[in-house]
């Protein structure tokens, strides 16, 4: 695998795979790799010629209180997961080379997309997301880009963005990839304390509990948040800042009734470490 630091390096490899006709697979991530990012690079490893990764913590969707100073910086690690797991290339950019002016050009997409949800408490994540995956997309011409459907709210936004602005690649959305005990892997699950990890169970365990309601016929969006939010709200150390429901794709808004398919997704605080888990629910 080559690591590549500068843009002009990784211009020129994507030149060249080009040259050869070859089919160009892309995972974006911000490092401290676990087998989440794994499972995206070897889809990406499956379905295409050349894979490429990318590790950024990306400074333009971190508010001015989030932990964009503090994020977990792997490479050494970052290298050997994503070697293993079939990366042709990795690039690791610094964020002067990703923003080289100070007015940078941005990406926004527009609407409640990118307003409910995260959108909410974190305005300018979205614009942030959207804007270097637009550099990452054009620098690396690839065919397909991978997302996990970890950060659903993130894959629908980058899917109205690709349509909006007509670019040629295809997104490919993967399933979440989940420790044995459930927790959703996270490269911010290494903020947890033990007892707040064991807290944190909570997430799977009320989202599993509210598909098996659904499942059995329950269709009440107000039932079904509400059977997730009392579930949550009986662990002591969690502090919920959304339970929402809305309909797939898209975010649509979902007004009493769940029909076809809908995102039941929640951000809950346990001590200062913010975790989002979500289930897809779909009637067969
Ligand atoms: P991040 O490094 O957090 O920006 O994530 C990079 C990519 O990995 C995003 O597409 C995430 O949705 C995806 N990802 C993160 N955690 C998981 C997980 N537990 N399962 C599947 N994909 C994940």
């Amino acid at each position: 695998m080559i690591l590549c630091r500068k843009i002009s390096e990784l211009k020129e490899f994507v030149h060249q795979c080009k040259k050869e006709g070859k089919t160009i697979g892309l995972v974006t991530t911000m490092g401290a790799l676990h087998e989440g990012h794994a499972s995206l690079i070897k889809a990406a490893h499956a379905e295409n010629d050349v894979t490429i990764t990318t590790v950024f913590v990306n400074p333009t969707q971190f508010g001015p209180n989030e932990d964009y100073a503090k994020y977990p910086r792997t490479l050494e690690h970052d290298m050997k997961i994503a070697e293993a797991a079939g990366a042709d290339l990795l690039f690791a950019p610094t964020p002067e080379e990703m923003y080289p002016h100070k007015d940078p050009t941005w990406v926004e997409v527009c609407g409640p997309i990118t307003k409910v949800l995260c959108g909410r408490t974190r305005p300018i994540h979205f614009r942030g997301v959207a804007t270097v995956c637009t550099k990452f997309f054009n620098l690396t011409e690839c065919d397909r880009a991978y997302y996990g459907l970890k950060d659903a709210q993130q894959t629908q936004v980058l899917q109205r963005m690709v349509e909006d602005l007509f670019m040629n690649v295809t997104l490919r959305i993967m399933p979440i990839v989940r420790e044995a005990d459930g927790l959703a892997k996270s490269s911010r699950n290494v903020y947890l304390s033990p007892e707040e990890h064991k807290a944190a169970l909570v997430l799977f365990r009320s989202l599993k509990h509210a598909k098996e309601a659904f499942d059995k016929g329950e269709r009440s969006k107000e039932k079904l948040i509400s059977q997730v939010t009392d579930e949550i709200k009986e662990e002591p150390m969690s502090d919920i800042d959304y339970v929402e429901m809305y309909g797939m794709p898209g975010l649509t808004e979902i007004k009493d009734t769940v029909t076809g398919k809908a995102l039941l997704a929640v951000a809950v605080k346990f001590g200062k470490t913010r975790l989002i888990d979500n289930v897809v629910l779909e009637a067969e």
